[in-house]
């Protein structure tokens, strides 16, 4: 015998211990100690038979009425001390006694089971209605499943809880124990809309569906459930489940809508950025070619300009394909160890025919380690930075780019004197597209500091400006370092004015 069992049979052996001790008190009593004449004893009997059947239950009423007439009979009703009965009136009064006492206690065992019914099903709507408030507060972005089954071990303490979504074929378990193993129930309650109870091991498995259409079923150990809550409940996980993913659903639209909006605003950003160039080499060449310009100081003018602004076009290319490769996530490192020095001149000789006018201050600390990097990516990643000082600087005003040992780190600084950045604008200006209220003469798509942004991110380094209105900016990324020693041939400390010296360089 399950030891459960065990504990109710010896719970009901002690009440019913009780229920004749009520009785054989009243009969002492009632024969003993008041003497009384046999209305009240069966009238004093139906009181004690009511209380019982209210207390506790028609099998304890049953058993005290029975115990009731036998003592009635044998010390109130005459000839008293036999259970033989003289006068037959007396046969109908202890008739009419027996019916009367099981009646009652049927009818106070009815009302009594009414009432534990309605608590329990007030306590079923409890729990409805915070299954139904804690399944509004699931958060979208880890898995709802998981926490739909989590939610209804916590809020019926079942002690085991899966939850079988049909869609992914996954089932999601929650509670301090394990479902039992019943597979082919949750499939066929998912394909065919069955419920399950097995009373044994204490299991519901029951289907889930939104509609007509089952989505899932779900599996629920050692829970009380009325057939009409387990309905509710499943009904709410249905809706839980079909939320998380018109969210999901919603969200992948908006991630599509804005990845259009961003290819064609991308498209927009990079053909206005096309044609300033287009249209000076377009010029230059038409002007060359019409034989309108006899000079050579001013043919080599116009073919400067073309060579110039095809370096702009070259870049630009450069920087919508990087775009395009970081918002298509296939930007595959191919890393090896740099001389910081090695990759700053490798950037100012591609941006010569930019950098002529200009001056440029290198400072890169002595014995620097080198970096381990894809030299191809850092050095657009530069070119950005290093471009934006020349763009947004006086032409007068000297750029420095610097790199010095931080805390294990390589930190690369980019300065100028322009005109600052005002603090609301320091993150902003890492955005997509967002361009400076101050800037937005100067042609830009908005996409460098982006770009730049990915590539040190992708690095596992951090980018960050630092700016003063009316002062200048200094950028600034680290990079990781090998744990290798420094390059053997030294790092330039100060390259003084104009550009680097042509060095060779990995390419
Ligand atoms: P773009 O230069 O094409 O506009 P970026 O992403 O490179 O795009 O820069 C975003 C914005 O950040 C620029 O439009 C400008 O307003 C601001 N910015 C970037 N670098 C500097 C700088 N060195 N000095 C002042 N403002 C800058």
């Amino acid at each position: 015998m399950p030891e459960e069992k065990r504990r109710g049979v010896r719970a009901l052996a002690i009440r019913l211990a009780i229920v004749i001790a009520i009785i054989a008190i009243i009969t002492a009593a009632g024969f003993r100690l008041f003497q009384v004449n046999a209305t009240t004893a069966g009238f004093a009997y139906l009181v004690a038979i009511l209380f019982i059947s209210a207390r506790w239950g028609l099998t304890e009423a049953i058993v005290a009425s029975v115990a009731a007439v036998l003592c009635f009979n044998f010390f109130f009703l005459p000839p008293i001390g036999t259970f033989n009965i003289a006068d037959p009136q007396n046969w109908i009064a202890l008739f009419f006694f027996l019916a009367t006492s099981i009646t009652a206690s049927q009818l106070a065992s009815q009302v009594k089971r009414r009432a534990l019914e309605a608590t329990a099903r007030e306590q079923e709507m409890e729990k409805l209605y915070a299954l139904s408030r804690s399944i509004l507060l699931i958060e979208p972005s880890h898995s709802v499943a998981r926490q739909l089954a989590g939610q209804l071990a916590q809020v019926f303490g079942a002690s085991a809880v899966a939850l079988y979504d049909r869609e992914t074929g996954e089932t999601y378990r929650a509670g301090p124990e394990d479902f039992p193993d019943s597979g082919e129930a949750f499939h066929q309650a998912a394909l065919e809309g069955t419920l399950f109870r097995n009373e044994r091991a204490h299991t519901i498995v029951a289907s889930i569906r939104l509609g007509a259409q089952p989505i899932g079923s779900l599996g629920l150990r050692d829970v009380a459930l009325s057939d009409s809550a387990l309905q509710g409940v499943a009904n709410l996980v249905a809706i839980g489940l079909e939320r998380a993913r018109a969210q999901e659903a919603a969200s992948k639209a908006e991630a599509a809508r804005q990845s259009d909006e961003l290819k064609s605003t991308l498209l927009d950003a990079v053909a206005h950025e096309f044609k300033t160039p287009l249209t000076s080499i377009k010029a230059a060449s038409t002007a060359l070619l019409s034989g309108s310009v006899p000079r050579p100081e001013q043919q080599h003018d116009l073919i400067a300009i073309v060579d110039q602004e095809a370096d702009r076009l070259s870049a630009l290319v450069t920087e919508a394909i990087q775009m395009a490769r970081i918002e298509a996530g296939r930007v595959h490192l191919r890393r090896d160890l740099y001389p910081v020095s090695e990759l700053v001149e490798s950037v100012l000789n591609k941006m010569r025919s930019s950098i002529d006018e200009r001056i440029v201050r290198v400072r890169i600390a002595p014995e620097l380690p080198p970096v381990w990097v894809d030299s191809e990516l850092i050095e657009v990643a530069l070119r950005q930075l290093v471009d934006n000082a020349f763009k947004y600087s006086p032409l007068d005003s000297p750029v420095l780019i610097g790199a010095e040992p931080v805390d294990g780190r390589v930190v690369v600084s980019v300065a100028d004197h322009g005109p600052g950045i005002p603090e609301q604008e320091q993150t902003r200006i890492f955005e997509k597209f967002y361009r400076a209220e101050a800037s937005r003469q100067i042609p830009g798509a908005g996409l460098g500091l982006v770009i730049a942004r990915e590539i040190i991110h992708t690095h596992g380094g951090e980018i960050w400006v630092e700016s003063k209105v009316g002062e200048g900016s200094i950028f600034r990324f680290s990079l990781p370092v090998s744990a290798g020693p420094a390059p053997p041939n030294g790092a330039p400390t100060d390259q003084g004015t104009g550009h680097v010296t042509e060095g060779s360089f990995r390419r």
